[in-house]
């Protein structure tokens, strides 16, 4: 089974150039699929942030942001410092159990 998995969405850029109007991008979202041997912990963080990634919006108000620059457009979600499904969260709980396999 993959460990990745797709989802096709519609973003609209959050500043389109002056004097023209916005138009929708399709997007392609991989979302790491939840380990079954993972702790609960990182099942929930990992779950928490696929569906904030494929909602746009998390729980802790953190909203999806399409950043384009220099011909490239990359996806980011800020999102609050204690969110369980914020980077530091969910990178310090994958780390902690790749290393203690
Ligand atoms: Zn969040």
């Amino acid at each position: 089974m993959s460990r990745w998995r797709g989802r096709r969405g519609r973003v609209t850029p959050k500043r389109p150039s002056a004097g023209q109007e916005a138009e929708p991008l399709s997007i392609v979202f991989a979302l790491p699929s939840v380990p079954d041997d993972a702790p609960a912990a990182l099942k929930s963080s990992m779950a928490l942030r696929n569906v904030a990634t494929m909602n746009g919006m998390c729980e802790c108000g953190a909203r999806l942001e399409l950043v384009v620059a220099g011909g490239m457009a990359r996806m980011r979600m800020a999102h609050e410092h204690e969110c369980p499904a914020g980077d530091r969260n969910v990178f310090a709980l994958y780390g902690a159990w790749r290393s203690a396999r």
